[in-house]
């Protein structure tokens, strides 16, 4: 169930220290049709509509390249998000869960992210689709999906001498 700021039966909520930000840069805005949460998707799903990642300057040159990757994986500030739950009642009946168990948007640092799959670059605007994020969400970063780098494989004996 969608929340907006409101406290659950059961959850509990901390005295969270105030934020801070931590010294983020925001970097752009990520441009979408919801303007409330309540009908914002709760995972976004690559058939749903394009989206505009619109990049600041000074950052707009650290798109190219991008274009190669037919996924992104795109890291937003969820920043109407309250911070300060420990437990949480994803369905609202009273049973909790640990906040770490969820991918709320509730969380002390309200990170989100998704696999975005990308449209075009146009711009400084990455089109995509796949996101599930209020319109004007400030976006913290950019890059090409994990899934489509092979792991580093694991070292082998001799590959390392201590000493
Ligand atoms: N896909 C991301 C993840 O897994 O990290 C986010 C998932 S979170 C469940 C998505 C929900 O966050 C949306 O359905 C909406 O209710 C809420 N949301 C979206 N944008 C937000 C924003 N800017 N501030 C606060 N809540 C937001």
């Amino acid at each position: 169930m969608v929340r907006e700021n409101e406290i659950r039966s059961g959850e509990v909520a901390v005295p969270a220290p105030p934020p801070t930000d931590a010294g983020l840069v925001f970097i752009g805005s990520i441009r979408t049709p919801w303007t409330s949460r309540l009908e914002t998707p709760r995972q976004g799903r690559t058939d749903g509509p394009v989206c505009r990642i619109e990049v600041f300057d000074p950052w707009v040159d650290a798109l190219d390249g991008l274009e190669a990757f037919e996924r992104v994986e795109v890291l937003y500030w969820l920043h109407l998000s309250r911070r300060d739950l420990v437990r949480q009642s994803p369905r609202n009946d009273g049973t909790t869960r640990g906040t770490f168990s969820l991918r709320s948007p509730v969380r002390p640092n309200p990170i989100g992210t998704s696999i975005a799959a990308l449209d075009r670059i146009e711009d400084g605007i990455a089109y995509v689709r796949g996101l599930d994020c209020l319109d004007a969400t400030p976006l913290l970063d950019l890059k090409p999906a994990r899934d489509l780098f092979t792991p580093i494989a694991p070292p082998q004996p001799g590959d390392f001498q201590i000493g």
